[in-house]
């Protein structure tokens, strides 16, 4: 059995000086430490990735898990997660769906909660039906810190229409401000990590007129997979949007669609009907082209 970390450089530090007399010799360019302790052999490579071999392997693994309070009970071969860190994880729901809020929160999940909340069934929410999502959201949200921000429809159109913002200046400065709320309530982490949804310079430009800027966030590509919290983060999205569109579908009289498609342009037709156009502008987000499209297949 063998067992890898990728470890910070302070951890590395202290392996490298608690296990020092235990140190054999390597001529190896790419490594930074070599032990043997007991019967496991210790590998640190200068990327910071460990490396324990050996029949006493899961001892010597378990020893250094217990060093920096982390779950041995997670291989983290076997786990695409990060498992050595404590993060806040940023993401956002509703964005592309024309009817509804966006919703972006951001949660922290320390690294020793990693485990329990695996074992609940965490996933990028994609990856989750929405049966699912009302299951275990719920219990999600007692567990962990998090922060949300809900932007309504009426806020959306004001801010594309009048302040000509984009869609990505707008999940910017709510990720931005999702992160300062969430910091209030956390007191010591590793990393901030937003889903990326925009490179790291276009971001930082968005969100430059700021009053409060959080300078030390990462965006990254496919987070969800590689972040726990980030996972949940759209988990909790997902079921506050869900949560938001009962309450819109209950106001306007029938479930409103979700996504872009088809059925959203027959579904605005028929709040066109039974309400007015204004209406729209409560329930959606009247700047996609739905709209325009809706009209024309209402005129065949
Ligand atoms: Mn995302």
């Amino acid at each position: 059995m063998s067992y890898t970390l990728v470890l910070t450089r302070s951890q590395a530090g202290e392996i490298i000086s608690k296990y020092q007399s235990y140190s054999v010799s390597h001529t190896n360019n790419y490594t930074l430490f070599r032990a043997k302790y007991k019967s496991a052999s210790l590998t640190i490579f200068k990327t910071l990735k460990m490396l324990i071999q050996g029949t006493g392997s899961e001892e010597l693994f378990k020893e250094i898990c217990e060093m920096f309070d982390l779950d041995s009970n997670i291989e983290s071969k076997k786990s695409h997660y990060q498992i050595n860190l404590s993060i806040i994880g940023t993401d956002e729901v509703g964005t592309g769906d024309f009817f509804g809020p966006i919703v972006v929160v951001g949660a922290f999940v320390p690294k020793n909660q990693i485990s329990s909340l695996m074992k609940l069934g965490v996933k990028d929410s994609k990856q989750l039906n929405d049966v699912k999502i009302m299951e275990i959201a719920p219990i999600i949200m007692k567990e962990v810190k998090y922060s949300a921000l809900v932007l309504d429809n009426v806020k959306y159109n004001y801010l594309t229409r009048v302040c000509n913002f984009n869609m990505n200046k707008i999940k910017a400065l709510l990720h931005n401000n999702v992160i300062y709320n969430i910091l209030q309530k956390v007191d010591s982490y590793d990393e901030i990590i937003i889903d990326a949804f925009t490179t790291q310079n276009k971001y930082f430009d968005y969100i430059k007129d700021q009053k409060q800027i959080i300078e030390n966030v990462k965006l990254e590509e496919k987070g969800e997979n590689k972040y726990i919290s980030i996972a949940v983060a759209s988990i909790i999205a997902r079921y506050i949007f869900l949560r938001e569109m009962e309450k819109l579908s209950k106001d306007v009289g029938f479930d409103l669609p979700k996504g872009a498609g088809n059925k959203v342009d027959l579904a605005i037709i028929k709040v066109i009907k039974e309400k007015t156009e204004r209406y729209l502008d409560l329930i959606g987000k009247t700047n996609f082209k739905n709209v325009e499209k809706a009209k024309k297949k209402d005129m065949h």
